[in-house]
């Protein structure tokens, strides 16, 4: 459905089903997301525990700006 089907709704109930449709479309897409950033979670984990079998490289690296802080981050897998 986009933004000129809405001129089809024409009446309360249409509108109440088609709300209810749309937050069950909503919820889906929030558990994908919700999935995707568990995955993405351990993606990093096991790259962190890869590049820590080799050692991570420690780097002092500077955040842009003129009170921009200081930060240790490893420049083999970028994490800290
Ligand atoms: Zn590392």
């Amino acid at each position: 459905m986009d933004f000129l089907q809405i001129n089809n709704l024409n009446s309360i109930q249409e509108c109440d089903l088609k709300i209810e449709q749309m937050n069950s479309f909503k919820n889906n897409y929030l558990k994908k997301i919700k999935s995707i950033n568990e995955l993405i979670k351990s993606i990093e984990n096991h790259k962190y525990q890869l590049c820590e079998k080799k050692g991570h490289q420690w780097i002092m690296e500077y955040e842009d700006g003129i009170y921009g802080e200081r930060f240790v981050v490893c420049k083999n897998c970028g994490l800290f």
